[in-house]
């Protein structure tokens, strides 16, 4: 359990070739930290850093009846096997001492088509957003530009999550986008369009930190997991199967901590029932990381799960909800 520094070194390690085919991205390091030796959770939640968390709803997408929850599950509910509306929400984390990150982008009206994305009609998504509801447009009517951001982490390069980069990080920005290496070299593929990946996004000019977080030091129940700021503030944490390199992340707020499945879990439901998405690249991935989150939540009853794209809890709250302090 000890984070000796290098192991830390060993695995936040630079990726400086083979990008070629997805962009001219200047490859970065985020920066290097000498985490707190945890020994487990019950100690991290005994040390909550004072972060603001702020929820920005960007849009939302229409999904079909087989994407948010397996369809043909004994477990699944019929009930949830509908064609919806549902959510794509954007997390900025503001720290007391080590700047703004942006968890996810969410959707972008920048596309030509609303905010709808894909490749017709191999892959097509419709998507629906107010204008000014981009996470680019809601941060600069509260004073704060994408430069002024630390880091923008993504938690899989789908376009309800990426979706926002460009509009974010205009060319030649200087803010670092991470991003697990699992997802960036599973985009790196000509058939990335069948992957749910979209071209016009990863194909952007910002600086990469590609992360290696198979490598991070273990913790109880959950795994490898990256204390982002060594303070165990923002936590990443890989949980496959929805994409090679899907993301989760633990945020130790006061009051409460927060974890954000993003699309391990789209809906209460896949933790509840134990039922994958409809749509994964490795069922097996899926099914553990929906065990690990579903043991995490078990175990921790005071940590306050927020779902990808659970529509329940955002209904009625409007496009900017404060979720800490609350
Ligand atoms: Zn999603």
């Amino acid at each position: 359990m000890r984070n000796g520094v290098l192991g830390l070194l060993g695995w936040m390690v630079l990726w400086l070739a083979g990008c070629a085919s997805v962009g001219t991205h200047a490859m970065v390091h985020p920066a290097r930290v000498t985490p707190r030796p945890w020994r487990d959770w019950a100690e991290v939640f005994a040390n909550p850093v004072g972060v603001r968390v702020t929820a920005f709803v960007t849009g939302e997408v229409l999904v079909g009846p087989s994407i948010l929850i397996e369809e043909d599950n004994p477990r699944t509910p019929r009930a949830l096997v509908v064609e919806r509306w549902v959510p794509a929400v954007s997390y900025l984390i503001e720290h007391p001492t080590q700047g703004a990150v942006l968890l996810d982008t969410g959707v972008s009206p920048d596309h030509g088509r609303g905010c709808d994305y894909g490749v017709s009609p191999l892959f097509h998504i419709r998507c629906r957003a107010a204008g000014g509801q981009d996470i680019a447009s809601q941060l600069a009517a509260r004073g704060i530009a994408g430069r002024d951001l630390r880091y923008v982490v993504v938690s899989h390069l789908h376009g309800d999550h990426a979706g926002g980069l460009h509009a974010l990080l205009p060319r030649g920005g200087a803010v670092p986008v991470l991003l697990s290496r699992a997802e960036w070299e599973s985009a790196d593929s000509p058939i990335r369009a069948v992957r749910g990946y979209v071209a016009s996004i990863i194909d952007g000019d910002y600086p990469i930190a590609l992360l290696d977080l198979d490598r991070a030091p273990s913790m109880p129940i959950l795994g490898p997991s990256m204390d982002l700021f060594g303070d165990g503030s923002i936590w990443l944490l890989p949980m496959p199967g929805h994409t090679r390199g899907q993301l989760a992340a633990l945020i130790n707020a006061p009051g409460a901590p927060l974890m954000l499945t993003f699309d391990a879990a789209h809906l209460e439901a896949n933790v509840a029932l134990q039922v994958p998405p409809g749509f994964v690249v490795d069922h097996d991935d899926a099914v553990a990381s929906l065990a690990r989150i579903g043991r995490f939540h078990a175990a921790f009853s005071q940590v306050e799960m927020i779902y990808g794209h659970e529509p329940a809890q955002w209904a009625g709250r409007g496009e900017r909800v404060e979720l800490r302090p609350r």
